[in-house]
């Protein structure tokens, strides 16, 4: 089974303005998963895009994107569902140390079938925009807080799988081998005891590091800890869907995972990774 669970069905910005959180764009999203052999995709949509949750963010950038209705989203995916199309409801979840139980408060109420943990923002500096956490800090550092801060993610206790787990990476800023070895290792030991899911995600093949999330050595060192995985696109647009979650698969399959991981309300199951 093939699956693609990180994807955003809200329009792009330069879509006229236009949030397009309809079955009908979910459909959209559903042929092209079809034609790319996805038997399932998960919606995850950025959780500050909408109202409900602004007061949460201390960060202008987030607060000020804060516009969509969560409501509109879950009840597009909801119906979706309910027509029998192979989607799931999900959510990208940024994480912020001291937000968790408003976060848990706030998402409680609606029919998930799992939450994705992000972490996009460390200490204030974005991870993925620039000027960023690594230009504002050498490689080492900026890699390590990167870390502590996903460590936390998985340890929260709020969120089903870690998204793109070594996004620090996506502009080619690397820490030391060593630096990143001794990483790696604290943080799939934290994914292990946090009993997380971690994300291979072929989005990084299209930023300028140009590689799979996670590195293969953290995969491995997940995969010997029984971590279990999803599958990621992070499409932002139909054309996306399942762009590349074959090579992300074969990354899985090549350190040894043979099972991917499908989410019902948030009860996870494998299935043979095919
Ligand atoms: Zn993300
Ligand atoms: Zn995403």
């Amino acid at each position: 089974m093939l699956v693609d669970y990180h994807m955003h069905l809200r329009g792009p910005d330069d879509d006229g303005g236009t949030r397009r959180y309809s079955v009908d764009r979910a459909e959209e999203y559903v042929a092209e998963a079809r034609a790319a052999g996805i038997d399932e995709i998960g919606f995850s949509d950025h959780v500050c895009y909408f109202r409900q949750t602004r007061e949460i963010w201390e960060i202008p950038w987030l607060a000020e994107r804060c516009s969509d209705n969560l409501d509109e989203y879950v009840d597009a995916v909801v119906e979706a569902k309910r027509r029998g199309l192979p989607v799931k409801l999900g959510l990208e979840v940024d994480y912020f140390p001291g937000t968790e139980r408003e976060l848990a408060a706030l998402l409680d109420p609606y029919p998930w079938d799992y939450l994705l943990g992000s972490v996009h923002f460390v200490d204030g500096f974005p991870v993925d925009q620039q000027p960023g956490l690594t230009d504002k800090l050498p490689p080492a550092e900026a890699w390590r807080r990167y870390f502590v801060w996903l460590r936390n993610a998985a340890r929260s206790g709020l969120f089903d799988s870690l998204s793109h787990p070594d996004l620090v990476k996506i502009f080619g800023v690397r820490a030391t081998d060593e630096e990143t070895h001794y990483l790696h290792v604290e943080t799939a030991d934290a994914i292990e005891a946090a009993g997380v899911c971690v994300e291979v995600s072929a989005a990084g093949l299209h930023k300028p590091v140009g590689e799979l999330y996670p590195d293969r050595a953290l995969l491995e060192l997940c995969r010997e800890r029984g971590a279990p995985i999803t599958l990621a696109s992070d499409a932002h647009r139909p054309e996306h869907v399942g762009r590349d979650v074959e090579r992300a698969a074969k990354l899985a399959r090549e350190v040894g995972y043979e099972t991917v991981t499908v989410f019902d309300r948030r009860e996870r199951r494998q299935e043979p990774l095919g």
